[in-house]
């Protein structure tokens, strides 16, 4: 069988997934961050302001995910990614978590735009693709979280962790409006595999409009 990107070091995998994910489109520049939890109390995450299709497997921090603290860097001067927070949010909500990325598409912004600014649920059209979420249902109702996009990053994620308390979400992605997605899996290719069906999603709502 072919390799996955769960067959390599993942932070080789981290920098292979990043090339490819602004191949499509959506990491432009430096904007995007990608994660892999490290045992499962600490990840692996981009350093920030990096083009993210030129990373290599240096290109990334070790961060502890309860205190937010660096622990480890590749290269001097080296940071955490400034969307750090969310990745930690995540991680700490669900402990089978194991991969997190987030990207910026153009299809991502233009399927939340279509949706009225109180709405906090982007509802996704019954798309044989939803199946890639492991949600086996005949024609799902489900949708997507979607967060405001505050300056302060550390505010999205609390409201991350406020709105996911006591609930979980449908799926494993959630949204940012004006933004891009967050998408996590239980392996580097899981969630790899869920980047590319929330944007076949996304790209679907963008050309087709909200489902009535
Ligand atoms: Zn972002």
């Amino acid at each position: 069988m072919a390799l996955s990107y769960d067959d390599l070091e993942p932070r080789v995998a981290l920098a292979q997934i990043a090339s490819e994910f602004y191949r499509r489109g959506w990491m432009p520049g430096t904007a995007g961050n990608l994660s892999a939890r490290a045992g499962d109390s600490q990840l692996w995450i981009t350093a920030s302001g990096l083009p993210k299709g030129q990373l290599d497997a240096q290109d990334f921090v070790l961060v502890d995910i309860d205190s937010g603290e660096m622990l480890e860097r590749q290269r001097p001067g080296q940071k955490p990614s400034a969307e750090t927070s969310i990745h930690r949010a995540i991680y700490q909500r669900f402990p089978e978590a194991r991969a997190c990325f987030h990207v910026h598409s153009i299809d991502a912004c233009l399927a939340m735009s279509r949706l009225p600014a109180q709405l906090q649920r982007l509802a996704l059209p019954p798309l044989e693709v939803i199946k890639g979420f492991d949600l086996w249902e005949q024609d799902p109702q489900v949708a997507l979280d979607v967060f405001s996009n505050w300056l302060d990053v550390p505010r999205i994620a609390e409201e991350i962790t406020e709105r996911y308390r006591d609930v979980s979400p449908n799926l494993s992605a959630l949204l940012i409006r004006n933004h891009g997605s967050t998408v996590w899996g239980g392996s580097l290719q899981t969630a790899f595999n869920r980047v590319e069906i929330a944007e076949f999603i996304l790209s679907y709502i963008a050309r087709a409009g909200l489902p009535v």
